[in-house]
């Protein structure tokens, strides 16, 4: 196949996108974020064209969620063929054949759980709704625990956990009580506090929230993301993770990893947990899940998901149409792991032979595909967040799809089918920005 580079012939926005957006504008929400004025006609692959005939090279997925690539053929053949037999019927109250492959195909996953039972969701949102409802249901117990800088979606449940940015939560209180939010593991911003092998925030759930705060005998779950999506592509130490077992074991705490943008194979393993070798009790799954139809899940240890019959449902959860396009995704995944760790290790070589020449890079961090480049003032270290902004406008004017996340960190969650010709082309790309906005 010919090698394909972005190609820019109109500067974006051209007169039908601008057309499209001034439409948008008039009436969609006004708290739709978008990011820059993309306005998209169609994908292949990781290349995304938009409706003034410009190409760009797509290393954020649509946010972590177009993972075979953009109309992958085996996905969207499977998605014809599902929509031809039956849209819906409702999972909650019937069967049918792609929502009984679903379940089993999840509960296969992170066989270190052991057998496993499977609640199917539209989205994260719902599956972190439904992940409380569980934990509070199967102990008893009301109190959560969740990190700072975490981002479990945007419900009224779910932002109760999060706390990655306050303009998610301004005005939208009072939340859900009973969640204590704890500082998360950061080598980068705390290189003597968290190593393999002393934690300061494991030592401070032990210490000081379960001595002065609450009885652990009263916590129902940790809800963790296993690497930090939105509040910066975070990768805390095997060690925390590890020990966050340790505590919620020795006290009968469940262990919730949120794989929502972790998951799917992002990381170069099918979940997250198995990088970090660590078990958790349940996992929510979604974004990459069904390659951008809409399917999200509930995965939890057999015992665990033990709520009655009508305690929790979900009209369109477990969807026809999005388990067919899941199943055709998951098994393309499982076949490009290899792919994937070898692209990532490729990337993350590139992009610090690219910090040596431009110090601007604090920091990058990564496994697989789900890679995070944290711009910084060179001399004080900290946050160049209005630099990271103006990078990922600028790449975009450029032909690359970038997106932030965190104080001032690019992730790069691109399609998992990237080679290292796609990541190439990011690497020459971004140093161009970076460059030009330096001069
Ligand atoms: N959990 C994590 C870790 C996420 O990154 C997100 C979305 O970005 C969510 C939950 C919410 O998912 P959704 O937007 O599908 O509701």
């Amino acid at each position: 196949m010919a090698k394909l580079y972005p190609e820019i012939k109109i500067l974006p926005p051209g007169p039908k996108g601008k057309l499209i957006i001034e439409k948008d504008r008039n009436y969609s929400s006004s708290s739709y974020i978008k990011a820059y004025d993309l306005v998209v006609e169609r994908g292949e692959g990781p290349w995304v064209y938009d409706v003034d005939g410009n190409r760009y090279l797509d290393m954020m997925a649509g946010i972590a969620v177009a993972s075979t690539g953009h109309s992958h053929p085996k996905v969207v053949e499977a998605i014809k063929n599902a929509a031809e037999k039956f849209i819906h019927i409702c999972g909650t109250d019937f069967y049918y054949q792609s929502m009984s492959n679903m379940v089993e195909k999840l509960a296969q996953y992170v066989p270190a759980m052991g057998p496993k039972k499977v609640f199917l969701t539209n989205s994260g949102a719902e599956a972190i709704e439904g992940a409380i409802k569980l934990v509070r249901y199967h102990t008893k117990r009301s109190n959560l625990i969740a990190f700072k800088g975490a981002f479990h979606g945007r419900t009224t449940g779910a932002i109760a956990l999060g706390s990655s940015k306050i303009k998610y939560r301004a005005h939208f209180g009072p939340f859900m009580p009973g969640v204590y939010h704890i500082p998360f593991c950061n080598p980068f911003r705390d290189p003597t506090g968290e190593t393999e092998s002393v934690s300061k925030v494991i030592a401070y759930i032990e210490n000081d929230l379960f001595k002065t705060t609450v009885d652990p005998k009263e916590v129902a779950a940790i809800f963790v993301e296993p690497i930090l999506g939105e509040g910066g592509y975070v990768i805390p130490t095997k060690f925390f993770i590890k020990e966050l077992r340790r505590i919620c074991d020795e006290h009968g705490i469940l262990l919730v990893f949120d794989e929502v943008q972790s998951g799917v194979g992002r990381t170069g393993y099918m979940y997250a947990s198995e990088y970090f070798g660590v078990a958790p009790d349940i996992f929510t799954t979604a974004k990459g899940l069904a390659s951008g139809m809409p399917l999200g899940a509930i995965v939890s240890k057999e015992k665990v998901m033990n709520w009655p019959k009508g305690s929790h449902g979900s009209t369109y959860g477990g969807n026809p149409i999005a388990c067919a396009a899941s199943l055709a995704t998951l098994e393309i995944i499982e076949g490009l792991l290899p792919q994937i760790k070898r692209v990532g290790e490729y990337a993350i070589s590139e992009l610090k032979k690219l910090q040596k020449r431009q110090p601007m890079i604090g920091d990058i961090r990564g496994t697989g595909l789900m890679i995070g480049v944290e711009f910084v003032d060179p001399k004080t270290h900290v946050s160049a967040g209005a630099f990271m902004e103006k990078l990922e406008q600028l790449a975009f004017k450029k032909g690359l799809l970038l997106l932030g996340c965190g104080a001032s960190t690019i992730r790069l969650a691109p399609p998992l089918i990237v080679t290292e010709h796609e990541i190439d082309i990011m690497v020459k790309i971004m140093e161009e920005c970076i460059i030009e906005l330096n001069k």
